[in-house]
């Protein structure tokens, strides 16, 4: 067959984003009664949480609870997707009696505001559920090498987080920065699901700010914006025919070889977006030809994944794809399109934040690689950090645990970026 340039298929590069409109969930705003909170000590028990919650189904007071006992509590506490109401209702009874809050309410998930007329506002979010228990609940405390550890589901991704951001909005009554606290629901299934999307695409005005700090697993560090990521469908058309009777046919499978040779000469790029370095890679992750063994295959279709720098956009990223299979024979169709988030760090602002965090847990600045919800953040315009206690190495593992010092220096952090003594 003679050869011709890649074919690009119509794409729907929003792929991820479901129309918007009434999702059932219930909404609802309440004001808050009465009841301050002191500033976060940052002084905490030694004894913390050495037992079991004493309730599983109630959490402790976040304005007056150790950040650890409630760190545990949240985690014993389970909330797989889609069962996330129990959490959510106990984080909005905690925030509702909080006087500097405004508490609002979508599906399962809570977002409390603070409106004290500051100059800047900060947006701090964490998704409340985890991925399946996988027989580690409830959460067990341990001592290894000397330091506290919590085991259990959820104990990275990211409890730890969510309990840094519940204690801290219900303490920090009188913040340097407006600050917007997000608890969302269904972060680990399908994105259409995902309560920061329904917030962005519904009430968008709830979440406005000027930075936005995602509590997932960082170990305490600062991974900064996040790749974007395509996935493109490159298919071969051939002839099927016997196979005894070859010549007859047209070996679709055989036509990929080419595909699969520029992928795997291909040289992923680092680009630096805003003082950090992002690892590209394009990758076949999936070849798919052939009806029967013994027919020539009539089609080959070799999906094929980018994950591109946040300086990158998804048409721009598709257009890699093509003119690198420039000349080979085959059709490309764009199944998932989703751009990534600049890290913001040219921001003297957001820098001198990202330095602030760093100091107090010796945490490392450097890029996110893989697509998180901080993405919904820069669609906002609003640059976005992760940042939380826990080695995201661990997230989702069986032996999923965090040390409870990295949570004790999340708060410490956020506390000294938000209400500096
Ligand atoms: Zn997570």
């Amino acid at each position: 067959m003679a050869h011709r340039g890649a074919r690009l298929h119509a794409v729907g590069l929003t792929g991820r984003v479901p129309p918007t409109g009434d999702t059932g969930s219930r909404v609802h705003t309440r004001r808050t009664r009465a009841r301050g909170g002191s500033g976060y000590p940052g002084a905490v028990s030694d004894t913390a949480g050495t037992g079991p919650s004493p309730n599983p189904a109630q959490l402790p007071d976040p304005a007056t609870s150790d950040v650890v006992d409630l760190f545990r509590a949240i985690c014993d506490l389970p909330s797989v997707s889609g069962d996330e109401a129990a959490l959510a209702d106990e984080i909005e009874r905690a925030l509702t009696v909080c006087a500097h809050l405004r508490v609002d309410r979508l599906g399962n998930s809570v977002v409390a505001r603070t409106s004290l007329g500051r100059d800047t506002r900060v947006v701090v979010a964490g998704h409340l559920d985890t991925v399946p228990i996988a027989d580690n609940l409830p959460t067990e405390l341990r001592v290894e090498g000397g330091e506290q550890v919590l085991w259990g589901r959820g104990t990275v991704d990211m409890k730890g987080g969510v309990a840094v951001a519940l204690s801290l909005a219900a303490r920090l009554t009188d913040p340097v920065h407006d600050v917007t606290w997000v608890f969302y629901d269904n972060e680990e299934v399908d994105s259409d699901l995902n309560g920061l999307g329904q917030i962005v695409r519904t009430h968008p005005d709830w979440v406005t700010g000027d930075v936005a700090v995602l509590g997932e697993p960082t170990a305490g560090g600062i991974e900064g914006g996040c790749n974007g990521t395509i996935r493109v469908v490159a298919t071969t058309r051939g002839t099927t025919a016997h196979s005894a009777r070859a010549w007859r046919g047209h070996n679709a499978v055989h036509d990929a070889a080419p595909i699969l040779a520029r992928l795997a000469a291909y040289e992923p790029g680092e680009v630096e977006v805003d003082g950090l370095v992002y690892r590209e890679s394009l990758n076949a992750v999936g070849i798919a030809g052939g009806i029967a063994t013994n027919m020539i295959p009539d089609a080959c279709s070799v999906t094929i994944n980018y994950r591109f720098a946040p300086s990158t956009s998804p048409d721009e990223a598709v257009e890699h794809v093509r003119e690198l299979l420039a000349g080979i024979d085959c059709d490309l169709t764009v199944t998932d399109a989703v751009g990534g988030a600049r890290p913001g760090l040219d921001s003297p602002a957001l820098r001198a934040a990202a330095d602030t965090l760093t100091a107090a847990t010796g945490g490392k600045v450097g890029p996110k690689y893989g697509w998180t919800d901080v993405a919904r953040f820069a669609e906002l315009g609003i640059p976005a950090l992760n940042f939380g206690p826990g080695d995201p190495m661990l997230a989702h593992a069986d032996d999923e645990r965090c040390p409870t010092a990295q949570v004790r220096d999340c708060a410490r952090a956020l506390t000294a970026w938000l209400a500096p003594a």
